[in-house]
């Protein structure tokens, strides 16, 4: 069950696994000027995690351009941080998945383990109904999808439509949200 998984601290390990790997491949890339990038990762530690983790979870990877005058920030996309929303990615799509139909109990005693009231759960919904639909990376992202995603089922009938176990599932929901994860301005939550 996806609740299990949150719960998990090995998933959570994995999430941070594949971070560093994306972090890996944005490092290697450089910066937009040509120069090499320093580690600027900074510290989040985000809401919605109902099992211990080290101190390592706590840091958004990061990079800074080493080159005097440039100094961009690069942020990788990630598989944990979705954007400045202060809970965890994975919560996030997992109570707005639940929050649909005959799931709604597993929902509640979801949202309750991590922490996450009515009207945040209000919000997200909001949120994937009228943020990102309203996203560049949808616009192009949804023409992939045949038959098309009913968008009002956001995010749920977006992981049907990968294959595999809960985790291969949400993992890959996690990876195909990563361009809207780095960087880029989004509503707080
Ligand atoms: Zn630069």
């Amino acid at each position: 069950m996806y609740a299990t998984l949150l719960a998990d601290a090995r998933f959570h390990d994995l999430l941070l696994a594949f971070d560093h790997d994306l972090a890996e491949a944005a490092r290697a890339e450089g910066c937009a000027c040509g120069g090499r990038l320093h580690s600027a990762r900074y510290r989040r530690k985000p809401r919605g995690r109902p099992c211990r983790l080290g101190p390592e979870h706590d840091w958004r990877l990061s990079f800074c351009c080493a080159v005097d005058g440039c100094r961009a920030r690069k942020t990788p996309p990630s598989l944990r941080f979705l954007g400045r929303k202060v809970y965890l990615a994975a919560t996030v799509v997992l109570i707005a998945i639940l929050r649909h139909g005959p799931t709604q109990a597993r929902m509640e005693r979801l949202a309750q383990v991590v922490g996450v009231d009515r009207r945040t759960i209000a919000r997200w919904r909001a949120w994937w109904r009228e943020v990102f639909t309203a996203t560049r990376f949808w616009a192009v992202a949804r023409a992939a999808f045949l038959p098309p995603i009913d968008e009002t089922q956001l995010p749920g009938a977006l992981i049907e439509r990968f294959s595999g176990d809960v985790q291969d599932r949400l993992i890959a929901l996690l990876r195909f949200l990563g361009p809207i994860t780095g960087g880029v301005r989004m509503r707080a939550f």
